[in-house]
């Protein structure tokens, strides 16, 4: 049985209290879990890694950037092939993505993983690419990762499926859950990229150095994380993946940081007032 986090408890409040009062209560537990990561002595404890291993076939330094994907290659200075996914419809962009083989990743999914939620929200989330469960459900954010976001979302005052819309860099599993590779990612990012055109939120939310790296061309998410960046005139906040939340919980009280940032865009009502430090 998981144990609750601050995720449950302000879920369990709004429930509780219709979303009427400004305050929660949250337990002592759950308090000292927060402020412990906060704590200087414990941050020694928590370290983050700066640097997540990403990329290391990607040397933009040295331009030395040739990539070997499976049926693709992709050399510095080369067009990736794109699909015709400019001016496409909602339907359009949906049946090229279902019968994309731009690149090798076609050869193992069961289902493509489009996105779904809201095609008009003002709040999108992007994450990586599909896991196990999701490619074998064809949803985003389905599986241990997807449940905390749809929890984060709850608390965050929205509904999963009528307020946001989530979406991938890619939209096929990379094996064994590793990241996308840099040809995998061009050879997609083109339909995310209509996506965001089709839906034109105010905010997004990108999860994780992935979406940060591809979306932005940014490296370092641990430190840029909690910043506003911009994306083509539309406010972006970068904070942590879900999944690295479930491997290192003491995180949570950054995200939720971020996620309050983008809340009060919203005019949503950060919660606790009281116990912030
Ligand atoms: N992780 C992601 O980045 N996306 C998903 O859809 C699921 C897990």
């Amino acid at each position: 049985m998981r144990k609750p986090d601050i995720f449950d408890e302000i879920v369990y409040f709004l429930r509780e209290s219709g979303g009427e009062s400004s305050a929660v209560e949250i337990s002592p537990e759950i308090l000292q879990d927060l402020y412990a990561a906060v704590d200087p002595a414990a941050k020694a404890v928590h370290k983050v890694s700066e640097n997540i291993p990403l990329y290391e076939s990607y040397d933009t330094a040295s331009g030395n950037n040739n990539i070997k994907v499976p049926g693709t290659v992709v050399s510095a200075g080369q067009d990736v092939p794109l699909s015709p996914v400019e001016n496409a419809s909602w339907q359009e962009l949906e049946n090229l993505c279902g019968s994309c083989k731009k690149c090798g990743l076609w050869a193992n999914r069961k289902n493509v993983v489009f996105g779904e939620g809201n095609r008009n929200a003002d709040l999108m989330f992007i994450g990586e690419g599909p896991g196990a469960d999701e490619d074998e459900q064809g949803r985003p954010f389905v599986g241990r990762a997807g449940q905390l976001l749809t929890r984060m979302i709850a608390a965050m005052q929205f509904d999963r499926m009528n307020d946001v819309y989530i979406a991938n860099i890619v939209k096929c599993r990379p094996p064994n859950n590793r990241n996308p590779e840099p040809a995998e990612a061009a050879c997609c990012i083109d339909y995310l990229k209509r996506q965001i055109e089709l839906v034109q939120p105010k905010v997004i939310v990108l999860l994780g150095a992935v979406p940060l790296f591809y979306l932005m061309n940014m490296k370092g998410v641990t430190r840029i994380r909690g910043n506003w960046l911009d994306y083509c005139g539309i406010k972006v906040m970068p904070t942590l993946h879900p999944a690295f939340l479930l491997r290192d919980a003491s995180q949570k009280i950054y995200v939720w940081r971020d996620l309050q940032e983008v809340m009060k865009v919203f005019g949503k009502k950060p919660v606790p007032p009281s116990k912030q430090s």
